[in-house]
């Protein structure tokens, strides 16, 4: 028979995390057909043969945790990601997917997801999570494995009220989660820092704790808190595990704020704990030593009630803004000096953009508390941070567990386009190749072996994604061929849009969608994968 593309002289890291190796790969149509040693597919005829002699072949990277759910629907070649070598992406992380959102909801879903749904331009045809995933199938440059989001799911069925669901709002959500996941999603996830997901109780995350189980699906939580309370929000989220069965993914395992350093190790030994105990419990992270989300996250939890809306009314009374500066005289466990604007409104943008709250508060002439606080009310929310105050050793905690796998949280941004606003967390851009060329080549704190089973076989495997994530006979052809020698992300936290380095060929469903680092535009063989 002949392939459709055979590659020869690659180093293998087949995603197992065994020790790399030399092989020659086949391809034909979206499957890996076979895997030899070298010189194994001299003599099979071939419509392309490509050398890569010198580089590393490995399974195309799966991102346990992505955000470009409406993204790529404003760019479907997803520049960011596929540059970096992610093939899959799982999506709707956070809470936070587009779907289920009715026609009489839909406007509200939308703004419940604000945060990742950057094009205004994005035409939000869909209601049900299966007609969301039909628009994403073929439309785009990766694979999209949807998580359904709580908080979509809660805005669908019961509004973007505050407050606890009583019995029969918890059975609508239960049958709209059910519907989602039979529709194709591959899990539920929540983000309990964001409304309305945030009101809920025990017994409402259960509910979705349940119908994970049901589906033998996965759970990813955005705990609570990632400050002060971390340890609580790690029991709260393997509660829901312990009580329901359900399989358990501890999203971006970190902690902010230099008082509480060390905590991420204390739960580490929880989730071990959990895990000696039978549970399915694992945590993903980036390789940063910062985290992204709405500066909003940063208010007590009373004065987030209403989102967007009832944040904006809120600060506009001088007393509620005072309270909210008298509680953060202890509560806050950042220090304004840690904390970036990252996205914010145009009007804005020339003041504050790219500074801390410091900088920006003297820009404002606001002390800095005031200024944070000014800059939500005016924009109703709309103001972005990126936050330092990470702790190296508990990143490198993390990353040293056997069962953590590299999620990038980042979206699929074009930075000539709709999506390319503002100045974004560099994960977006290069978290991949930030890990291969800092954490492994220069710090030599992973093996390569390692660092790609994290990226590859180990997300695929928490997903539950047949056939991908390891790089064999049988499989699908998504694939990445690097340079070990020079794999680089090239942008920061300033000038986070820069192309990574080092990232040469990356096939999806046996198509390559970038070649010799040079995407082919048109190419669009994603598909919106389902799990089992
Ligand atoms: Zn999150």
């Amino acid at each position: 028979m002949t392939a459709d593309l055979v590659l020869t002289g690659g180093l293998l890291a087949d995603g197992t995390g065994a020790p790399v190796r030399l092989a020659d790969i086949a391809i034909t149509g979206d499957r890996v057909t076979a895997v030899v040693g070298p010189g194994g597919l001299a003599a099979t005829p071939a419509r392309e043969r490509l050398d890569i002699t010198g580089l590393v072949v490995a399974p195309g990277f799966v991102d346990l945790h992505g955000h470009s759910d409406t993204t790529v629907l404003s760019d479907g070649r997803a520049i960011s990601k596929v540059h970096q070598g992610i093939t899959t992406e799982v999506s709707g992380n956070c809470g936070m997917s587009p779907a289920p959102a009715p026609p009489e909801r839909r406007g509200a879903v939308r703004r419940a997801i604000g945060i990742i749904d950057l094009d205004p331009g994005v035409d939000w045809r869909w209601s049900t999570f299966a007609e969301y995933r039909a628009r994403v199938d073929g439309a785009v440059a990766l694979n999209l494995a949807p998580l359904v989001g709580h908080v979509a799911l809660r805005v669908a069925v019961n509004g973007d009220d505050p407050g606890l669901l009583d019995a029969a709002g918890r059975a609508r959500l239960e049958a709209a989660a059910d519907e989602a996941l039979s529709d194709g999603a591959i899990g539920i996830s929540t983000g309990l820092m964001y409304p309305p997901a945030m009101f809920a109780d025990p017994a409402e995350l259960a509910v979705l704790g349940r119908v994970a189980r049901r589906h033998d699906a996965l759970f990813a939580v955005h705990m609570r808190n990632y400050g002060d309370a971390l340890l609580p929000a790690v029991d709260e989220a393997l509660a829901v595990a312990r009580e329901t069965g359900c399989r358990l993914q501890v999203s971006h395992l970190a902690v902010a704020g230099r008082r509480n350093w060390g905590s991420v190790r204390t739960a580490i030994a929880r989730i071990d704990a959990a895990r000696a105990d039978g549970l399915d419990v694992a945590a993903d992270i980036y390789p940063y030593l910062a985290g992204s989300a709405n500066l909003s996250q940063l208010l007590p939890v009373w004065a987030q009630e209403g989102g967007s809306v009832g944040i904006a009314e809120r600060l506009a009374d001088p007393s509620v803004r005072a309270r909210i500066r008298a509680e953060w005289t202890t509560t806050l466990h950042l220090g304004w000096d840690e904390v970036y604007v990252s996205l914010v409104d145009d009007d804005l943008r020339e003041l504050v953009l790219g500074r801390s709250i410091v900088d920006a508060a003297a820009a404002l002439d606001l002390p800095p508390d005031e200024a944070a606080l000014e800059l939500m009310r005016r924009t109703e929310d709309r103001v972005q941070m990126v936050a330092f105050g990470r702790s190296p050793d508990d990143l490198l905690a993390v990353l040293a567990h056997p069962a953590t796998a590299i999620g990038s949280d980042g979206l699929a941004l074009d930075p000539d386009g709709p999506t390319g606003v503002g100045r974004p967390h560099p994960r977006s851009y290069g978290c991949y190749p930030c890990l291969l060329g800092r954490l492994v080549r220069e710090d030599g704190t992973l093996t390569l072996e390692r660092a790609i089973a994290m990226s590859t076989s180990i997300p695929a495997a928490r997903a539950r994604l047949r056939d991908r994530g390891v790089l064999r006979e049988g499989a699908f052809a998504d694939v990445t061929v690097l340079d070990a020698t020079t794999v680089i992300d090239r942008n920061s936290f300033e000038d986070p849009t820069r192309r990574p380095e080092g990232i040469v060929h990356v096939i999806v469903n046996g198509r390559a969608v970038v070649r010799d680092g040079v995407q082919d535009p048109a190419a669009r063989p994603g598909r919106a994968l389902t799990a089992g």
